[in-house]
């Protein structure tokens, strides 16, 4: 298929988005709150409508033209998630609700029937609560040793812990592409080398890598990539989990129920093929139907583009926050190894109240742990605030963002002179 290629415009991006239109607290919306979640082109929200208007009907299961249109459509979408991250079968990508399932179905629907007590599997100190989570439950369970690579100062990874506990017993490595805490960009394809070579498969949290920059599971050395329709323009409760072919078919699905089944008798079922039977009961068609349109807008932009784009936004970031008295960052300095976020805190001022100044500014940041209780432990803070970025964001954006940030050293006194640009904790 060919894709139609645009000029990366921020303005005529921008109209695409009606909620950029709005205003919070008289003063228009910045929003940078897009590793939360991302907001919504006309395109996508258009595809929710137009379904269900003119097509909806259940996937699957008729002979009816409106469910074949509607199957047709659903199963259309696939063929685009391979093709965004390079995956060499269309049965390889699997829907979910999201990253938090998709991990989980890695956890409980490959992990839990090949591993036994005493195979390790191996995290990070930066992952995400759902890349740990669903781990420590299987470890309560059936008795799997947890390996932790350590997060240095400056919010990389400690690759010499890595290559010391990456070793005979490695079963697993998961591990995220990028932190939504930090922004840090993970070496994969060097954690994924040292896993292979130990007989280990790799599963890559890519919610905060694939919305944002070109991903290629081969190139990442990925046997598992799971990751959110929602932070990429598409609709909540949409997601993926691909793995490959021969590791989903050692897979047991994690529910029961109509779809996903061949034969069923009063005694026993037998499975459809993959992905279905990983698809028990009704999806959230409309949901991937719009994904659909999502993955079309990003792939029309270009992913090099959009990294390229925001590559642009964080460096300009980091010197305009970098700047400010009382300002510290977190995460690596150098933007090629991290991702459009930036993590900080200004001192004598609680997150929390830096997010409700720059909310009266209009500009919607993060604060909290988010979701990396480990990393905000390591960095020895109870939170941070938190700017992330997408395709729509602009240098002025940028700018409104540093001002709100001084107004709110102002407001609290908090800016007693220290020295910005910290980095690390
Ligand atoms: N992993 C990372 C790195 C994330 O940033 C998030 C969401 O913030 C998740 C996993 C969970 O994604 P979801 O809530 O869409 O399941």
């Amino acid at each position: 298929m060919t894709i139609e290629r645009r000029a990366f415009d921020t303005r005529s991006i921008r109209r695409d988005f009606p909620i950029l239109k709005r205003e919070v607290h008289g003063k228009p919306l910045v929003y940078l709150d897009n590793a939360a979640t991302s907001q919504k082109p006309v395109q996508v929200i258009a595809e929710i409508t137009r379904y269900y208007r003119d097509t909806n009907a259940n996937i699957h299961r008729g002979v009816h033209t409106l469910s074949q249109e509607a199957t047709q459509q659903y199963e259309d979408v696939r063929e685009k998630v391979r093709a965004l991250i390079g995956g060499r079968r269309v049965e390889e990508v699997v829907y979910t609700s999201g990253t938090t399932m998709s991990l989980n179905l890695v956890a409980r629907g490959w992990a839990r029937h090949r591993l036994r007590a005493g195979d390790e599997v191996v995290l990070t100190e930066i992952e995400h609560h759902s890349n740990i989570v669903p781990w420590q439950q299987l470890r309560d369970e059936i008795g799997i040793v947890l390996r932790f690579i350590p997060m240095l100062p400056d919010g990389t990874l400690d690759m010499e812990e890595a290559r010391r506990l990456i070793g005979p017993r490695t079963r697993l490595l998961s591990v995220t592409h990028a932190s939504n805490a930090l922004g840090t960009i993970v070496p994969v394809r060097e954690l994924a080398d040292l896993a292979h070579a130990q007989g280990a498969l790799v599963c890559v949290d890519g919610a905060q890598s694939v919305p944002h920059m070109p991903v290629d599971v081969t190139e990442l050395g990925a046997d598992f990539l799971a990751f959110s329709g929602h932070k990429m323009l598409g609709p909540t409760g949409t997601g993926v989990l691909w793995a490959r072919h021969e590791v989903l078919e050692e897979m047991e699905p994690l529910f029961g129920g109509g779809d996903m089944i061949l034969t069923v008798t009063l005694e026993e079922s037998t499975w459809n093929e993959i992905p279905y039977r990983f698809e028990a009961g009704t999806p959230n068609i409309e949901g991937v139907i719009a994904l659909g349109k999502a993955i079309d807008y990003l792939t029309a932009l270009g992913m090099d583009q959009v990294r390229a784009h925001e590559v642009e936004l964080l460096d300009y970031a980091l010197r305009r926050l970098g700047d400010l008295p009382g300002v510290t960052l977190f995460g690596p300095p150098e933007v090629e190894r991290r991702g459009g976020v930036v993590s900080f805190d200004l001192e004598g001022v609680h997150p929390h109240d830096i997010g409700q100044v720059l909310d009266s500014h209009g500009v919607a940041v993060r604060t909290g742990h988010h979701c990396a209780q480990p990393v905000m432990a390591a960095l020895r803070v109870p939170a941070t605030a938190r700017a992330s970025f997408y395709i729509y964001n602009t240098p002025d954006e940028v700018d409104a963002l540093a001002e709100a940030v001084a107004d709110a050293a102002r407001f609290f006194g908090g800016a007693t002179g220290a020295t910005g640009a910290a980095h690390g904790g």
